[in-house]
């Protein structure tokens, strides 16, 4: 392609309404443009790399056994209500009515589409397991879309949809599309973790996220450093030694004097004692009511943790007026003695003893309570938030703290649809079965703006070789036409072109230092310089964009030494 014909808008200055950088590179790099709050047109650059993205993605998904199919977007609300998702999805559902009143959404996930197509089809084990995905568009209507392609109103995913007879066809499907991801990402080029990952409204029993590191990312991710242990801090567990000593006796408890000492730091100095002799009490407002949840002095909760023990969507911490209608105590003195509320306490500090709390009086903590004698808990789970130097739950390592970007997701979906849609088949016994269900997804253009997110400098983007939109770029100093420098670069480019290599030909009209920045910008992995002074010696000039060293190789040998780089570059990938 040159340079001069493709339509590639570049733009100097970081556009004022990107927050991210992956935003600001394919705005500047010519990829994307905005056309509403959270809706992109992807231009030519940015439609290359995204074939390549999806190119990946068929390979990888054909070869793991996976059909692929093209599903509507627009899909009737009378599918979503036999699910019961349209009332549950909310407002980030687009619903629309047709002319005749007939209400409909724009799919923001196919689910219900999927298994409305198989259960009108598969009527026997004979026919599964059955592996149906697909690239296409979806709608979701983010409250506050932003960040790109990060989380955009419309944007493109592969998802995908397993269908066994059992559970343990299930679990092979499972594993073969966690094995098919494993694979993409990586032939992507990209450094990234799988890690547990919780279901979050979709629901199901288990799932795996797939994370690109990348400082900018909006998740945090523990893994261990030595086992594959990995998981979203939102379920993240770890191996704590065992709290308190057995041996321990229980001393009588005792009410003190606190005075105006409310946090854990304050209360812990004043009395003298370490923030794993506390225990601190935190009322939460739930669809259940007011709820205690207990965590040590030096641990945190962790709400997605406890919205799944307390199987409720909506939490959040009660405020002031209703943690003092429930305590009868200012806030900063709450306890869980003499509550009447659910309690929650968190699972690892059940050997706690002789501890202090709040006593539900202004400027007063016990001081010495104990579980069964003082403080009844109702349920004992995993509701605290893991931290990095914890031990890694399998293998006892340190656990590192990484921030990532969730860009693929596998879950185990089990029996939830296939048993609201009908969808069953009858089995060896002749017995009617609901199919068993995985769903698999990735976002597509979320994957190539992740990509920029961790790799990217100061001079913009550094593709990944099998993200790049170009392999090559080819800049000439001069364009005149018959000159040497000019007449070598085009023999280059068509002798490139010919042995299959993806090349830019920068032949504008512009000074070097103007074509060397846009170069750099968009991130072609290997620029070729060709000028007058290195063809006196019949050398041009290869820069890898990642490590900007230039070697000087003789113009008969470029080619190889192109390819060369293509295929170093690709197995450092697969
Ligand atoms: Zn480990």
């Amino acid at each position: 392609m040159l340079f001069s014909q493709i339509y590639l808008p570049t733009l100097r200055e970081k556009p004022a309404e990107a927050e991210v950088i992956s935003h600001q590179l394919m705005m500047r790099a010519g990829m994307i443009r905005k056309l509403s709050s959270g809706v992109y047109s992807f231009l030519p650059l940015g439609v290359r790399s995204l074939r390549k993205m999806e190119t990946i993605i068929r390979e990888e998904m054909d070869r793991a056994g996976a059909q692929e199919v093209i599903l509507p977007a627009l899909q009737p609300a009378e599918l979503w209500q036999e699910s019961g998702r349209w009332d549950k999805y909310g407002k980030e559902l687009f619903r629309l009515k047709d002319r005749h009143d007939h209400e409909y959404c724009l799919g923001p996930t196919h689910e219900e589409v999927i298994t409305d197509l198989v259960r009108h089809e598969i009527r026997s084990y004979r026919q599964l397991p059955v592996n149906l995905y697909q690239i296409q568009t979806k709608f979701r209507d983010e409250i506050r879309p932003r960040f790109g392609l990060m989380r955009g109103r419309e944007f493109g995913m592969k998802d995908g949809y397993s269908f066994d007879r059992d559970e343990a066809g299930a679990e092979d499907s499972y594993r073969q599309m966690f094995e098919a991801y494993s694979r993409i990402f990586a032939r992507c080029g990209l450094k990234f973790k799988s890690v547990e990952a919780d279901s979050g409204t979709i629901g199901g029993s288990f799932s795996h996220e797939f994370m690109v590191l990348a400082d900018t990312g909006e998740d945090a991710i523990l893994a261990c450093s030595l086992c594959a242990y990995g998981a979203n801090v939102e379920r993240a567990v770890s191996h704590l030694p065992v709290v308190g000593n057995p041996e321990e006796e229980l001393r009588p408890v005792r009410k003190v004097d606190t005075p105006g000492r409310k946090t854990v730091e304050e209360v812990t100095r004043f009395l003298d004692i370490p923030a794993t002799r506390l225990v601190k009490t935190l009322i939460y407002q739930t669809p259940q009511g007011p709820v205690g949840i207990l965590v040590r002095g030096d641990q945190e909760v962790n709400e997605t943790k406890v919205r799944r023990v307390l199987d409720a969507d909506e939490i959040s911490l009660a405020e002031e007026a209703l943690v003092e209608q429930v305590t009868g105590a200012p806030v900063g003195f709450a306890g869980a003695v003499g509550l009447t509320i659910l309690l929650v306490a968190e699972e690892t500090i059940r050997g706690m003893k002789n501890f202090v709390m709040g006593a539900n009086e202004q400027d007063r903590h016990f001081v010495d309570l104990n579980w069964e004698r003082d403080v009844p808990i109702s349920r004992w789970a995993d509701v605290r938030e893991v931290q990095a130097g914890e031990g890694c739950p399998r293998c006892r390592s340190p656990l590192s703290a990484y921030r990532g970007i969730e860009v693929g997701h596998v879950f185990k979906l089990g029996d939830k649809y296939s048993r609201a849609l009908k969808a069953t088949f009858l089995d060896a016994q002749g017995q009617e079965q609901p199919l068993i269900m995985g769903c698999y997804g990735i976002g597509v253009g979320r994957t190539v703006a992740a990509a920029i997110e961790q790799n990217h400098d100061g001079d913009g983007i550094i593709w990944p070789l099998a993200l790049a939109p170009f392999q090559v770029i080819i800049t000439p100093t001069d364009v005149t036409a018959g000159s040497a420098t000019f007449e070598t670069a085009r023999s280059l480019y068509d002798q490139y072109r010919a042995a299959g290599l993806e090349v830019l030909l920068d032949d504008r009209d512009e000074r070097p230092g103007i074509k060397f920045k846009d170069a750099d910008l968009i991130g072609i992995p290997l620029r070729i310089t060709v000028g007058p002074k290195g063809l006196q010696e019949n050398v041009v000039e290869l820069r890898p964009r990642a490590t900007k060293t230039v070697q000087r190789v003789p113009v008969p040998q470029s080619l190889e030494a192109v390819q060369a780089f293509i295929t170093r570059e690709l197995g450092k990938m697969s």
